[in-house]
């Protein structure tokens, strides 16, 4: 087995058969040709069900994480949804308390009239979790570092209080990318990533997968969802994320650097009253986050002394970053957190999220620095 680096810089690259092509053709065609024997010689029938480059995507997907199976979805939420639909009315989730708000949107709304009971827990505090255990509890939903406020979790000993319980453990991987953190050898049963972060990595394409520990049981039910109920992502979202996850282990060595350089800069700036990042020493996820990850991601997030006005200020000052959601590509993205979360969300108001990109540190602390001066 190749390192993971060799891995990504290949991905989506077998020499195409037909022409010799060193870059995967992509295959829009929707439908197969039979043979005049009825059959299908290469395995492909109809786009929804099989394509060959989603194919290639959720093989390497499941490479990367060490897992059996990868199963490719329109957007990191579909992929989610997949898994909350394995799930059956009356059954019971745990989901990490700082989850990735459209987590708590859809199981509130869509999985709320589907019958299915949901307790939000801070997973950092192994007491609670074990006291949101019931009879029906199926499911565990965690996510490292978590969003916007970077808490860790430690996910071998969720996994093992979670298989005491007869549960499962998935984790959204996200912001970890399997560079950093790797959950099913940490004892997690399913893996799920929004591929229009880290692993597309060019803010130019929507998509997600999942990866699960076992071939068997809930991957073919959840195959069975991809393909059936069909949020599948398309070949050329599959061909673009592939072609961004060949340079992921490039881009993520310099915004874990950037993020590092940052944390410490902000952490010493008198307008900045806090900074939320697993690579300061005192951080409280600090030891936990050194032993499971390899490196501690490109997000960070801050607080600025005052509230949301000040915040926004701050925001609006920017050159060099850009005022927008979303984290992973090559620019450096700056979020006032709380007001694109639906009320009532648990995000400090004078909160900003700062997603690190590939430009030269010394422009984004000096770009920092002048929009913070405004604070005075
Ligand atoms: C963006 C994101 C999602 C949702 O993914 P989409 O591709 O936008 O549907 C889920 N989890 C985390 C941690 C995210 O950052």
């Amino acid at each position: 087995m190749p390192h993971l680096e060799t891995l990504l810089a290949h991905a989506g690259c077998e020499p195409d058969p037909a022409t010799g092509a060193i870059v995967a053709p992509i295959h829009l065609s929707t439908t197969f040709e039979r043979e005049a024997d009825g059959s299908f010689p290469h395995g492909y029938v109809y786009s929804r069900a099989e394509n060959p480059n989603r194919n290639q995507l959720e093989q390497t997907l499941a490479a990367l994480e060490g897992g059996a199976a990868g199963i490719a979805f329109a957007s990191g939420m579909a992929a989610a949804t997949a898994v909350f639909q394995s799930l059956r009315p009356g059954d019971h989730l745990i989901l990490a308390d700082d989850a990735y708000y459209g987590m708590r949107r859809v199981l509130g709304t869509l999985f709320a009239t589907w019958g299915l009971s949901v307790t939000a827990v801070d997973l950092t505090d192994m007491g609670h979790l074990e006291a949101a255990f019931t009879a029906t509890t199926r499911l565990v939903w965690a996510e490292t570092p978590s969003n916007p406020l970077l808490k860790i979790t430690d996910l071998a000993a969720v996994a093992e209080r979670t298989h005491a319980h007869g549960a499962l453990l998935a984790v959204d991987n996200t912001w970890a990318t399997p560079l950093l953190q790797r959950p099913l050898d940490l004892g997690a049963d399913i893996v799920m990533h929004s591929l229009t972060k880290y692993l597309g990595g060019h803010s130019d394409v929507l998509g997600g997968g999942l990866v699960l520990k076992d071939a068997e049981g809930l991957a073919e039910t959840i195959r069975t969802t991809q393909k059936a109920a069909g949020a599948v992502l398309d070949p050329f979202s599959a061909w673009l994320a592939l072609r961004g996850m060949r340079s992921l282990a490039a881009r993520l060595r310099i915004q874990c650097d950037n993020a590092r350089r940052i944390a410490v800069f902000l952490g010493g700036h008198p307008n900045v009253a806090r900074v939320y990042f697993p690579g300061l020493a005192n951080h409280p996820g600090h030891t936990i986050a050194q032993a499971q990850m390899h490196d501690f991601g490109g997000m960070l997030s801050m607080e600025v002394q005052g509230g949301a006005e000040e915040a926004m200020a701050v925001a609006a000052q920017v050159r060099v970053f850009r005022r927008a959601t979303s984290l992973g590509g090559t620019e450096s993205l700056i979020e006032h957190r709380a007001s694109i979360e639906a009320p009532p969300t648990q995000t400090p108001q004078a909160l900003l999220r700062v997603s690190l990109g590939l430009e030269h540190n010394d422009d984004l602390i000096a770009d920092l620095d002048q929009a913070l001066s405004v604070l005075g």
